[in-house]
C-alpha cells in the first residue's frame, strides 16, 4: 500500500473475492514493482488516500465467476493490466487497453489477485510451466507487452535502423523485441554502464550516452544524416520525446509508451518533422499468446530484466531499489 511519497508499507489485507460473475481470483506465483509505480511513489502523480499498487501479475487460477466459461481454476494464466472483455469494437481492432468496458488492474501487489472479465483478459499456458519461466512470462503481462508494441507501432521491420530512447526495463525489452521483429541496427539511449551491458546482450548494435541535442546529433551522425526509420520512445519525459521526434527520419515512425509527465508538443515542429506518431497504454492483450509463446519455446529470455528478488514483505527496499537506479526491475514473491 502507498501512503505517500516515499512511504510504501506491506501489511496484510482482506483476500479479494468473486464480485462480478465474469471475475476470476488468481494465486500470484510472482509479481512486481513497474517504472510507472515510481511516478505516484515520488509524489508526481496525487493519490487519494492509501492506495493499493502492483498491476504486472501471473500465477493460478484460484476460482472464477459463474459467467466465466474459457478460464478454469487450477490453469496457470497470464494477463494483461488493462482488462478486456475482447469482444468490443476496440478489442476487435486490436486495442484492448481501449476496451469499452476497461478495468485498469491495479492490485497486483499481493498474494492474491481479482481479474474482472476473466475470459477477455486472461491467457492460460498450455500446462504448468516450471518455475524458471516465471520471470519472463511476468513481464508478459506489462514490460514486454508494452515493449512489443513500442517496436509494432514504430513499425520496425527487416533491416530497418532503431533508436531507442530509454533504458528502463521497457527500453531494454524493446531492444529484444526489435532484434525479434528483425531490425538491423538497434541504437540504445542509455548513460548506465550495466543497463548498456543488458541492452547489448538484447541486440543492442550501438550506445549513445549524451542527451538532448547533443543525443540527436549523434543519432544523425550514426545515420549518415538521415535519422532513424523507427524511434522508441519509452521514458514519457518532454526531453525523450524532443529527442525522439528530432531522431527520427522524414517519414519514419515514433511510438511513445512511457507514460507523458509534463510533455507538450509543438504542433510546427511536429507538422515539418514528417513523423508519424503512434502510442498510448500497450493493448498488450493482442500480443499475449504470441509473447508466451516465444517464452516458453525458450526463443527469448526477457526475464532478465529482473536484477533483483525480494519477498512481497519487502516491497518498500524493491521501490526504494528503483527508485535510487540500483535496481532496473524487482521480482517480488508472494
Ligand atoms: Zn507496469
Ligand atoms: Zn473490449
Amino acid at each position: 500500500m502507498l501512503y505517500g511519497p516515499g512511504d510504501i508499507r506491506f501489511e496484510d489485507r482482506e483476500t479479494p473475492n468473486i464480485m462480478k460473475p465474469t471475475d476470476a481470483v488468481i494465486r500470484l506465483t510472482v509479481t512486481c514493482v513497474c517504472g510507472s509505480d515510481l511516478w505516484p511513489y515520488r509524489g508526481l502523480q496525487p493519490i487519494n488516500g492509501p492506495t493499493a499498487m502492483g498491476h504486472e501479475y501471473c500465477g493460478i487460477v484460484e476460482e472464477v465467476g459463474s459467467a466465466v466459461k474459457s478460464i478454469k481454476p487450477g490453469q496457470f494464466v497470464v494477463g494483461s493490466f488493462a482488462a478486456s472483455d475482447s469482444t468490443c469494437p476496440h478489442c476487435r481492432y486490436g486495442y484492448q487497453s481501449s476496451c469499452q468496458q476497461r478495468e485498469w488492474v491495479s492490485t497486483a501487489q499481493a498474494p492474491f489477485l481479482r481479474v474482472p472479465l476473466a475470459d477477455g483478459t486472461l491467457v492460460p499456458t498450455p500446462g504448468m510451466p516450471s518455475d524458471n519461466l516465471f520471470p519472463s512470462l511476468l513481464t508478459c503481462s506489462d514490460v514486454l507487452g508494452t515493449a512489443w508494441f513500442a517496436a509494432d507501432a514504430a513499425k520496425v521491420k527487416p533491416g530497418a535502423a532503431v533508436v531507442v530512447v530509454g533504458d528502463g526495463a521497457v527500453g531494454l525489452l524493446s531492444v529484444l523485441s526489435a532484434k525479434q521483429m528483425g531490425a538491423e541496427r538497434i541504437i540504445v539511449m542509455s548513460r548506465h554502464v550495466s543497463r548498456q551491458k543488458l541492452a547489448q546482450e538484447f541486440g543492442a548494435t550501438e550506445i549513445v550516452t549524451e542527451r538532448g541535442d547533443e543525443g540527436v546529433a549523434r543519432i544523425k551522425e550514426l545515420t549518415r544524416g538521415v535519422g532513424a526509420d523507427s524511434v522508441l520512445e519509452c521514458v514519457g519525459t518532454q526531453e525523450s520525446m524532443m529527442q525522439a521526434i528530432q531522431s527520427a527520419r522524414p517519414g519514419g515512425h515514433l511510438s511513445f509508451v512511457g507514460v507523458p509527465h509534463g510533455v507538450e508538443l509543438n504542433g510546427t515542429q511536429l507538422f515539418f518533422s514528417h513523423v508519424h506518431v503512434h502510442g498510448g497504454p500497450a493493448p498488450v492483450r493482442r500480443y499475449l499468446p504470441k509473447l508466451i509463446d516465444l517464452v516458453l519455446n525458450g526463443k527469448i529470455n526477457p526475464g532478465k530484466v529482473f536484477d533483483l528478488v525480494l519477498p512481497l514483505e519487502q516491497v518498500a527496499e524493491g521501490y526504494r531499489a528503483m527508485h535510487e537506479r540500483r535496481a532496473i526491475k524487482v521480482l517480488l514473491r508472494p
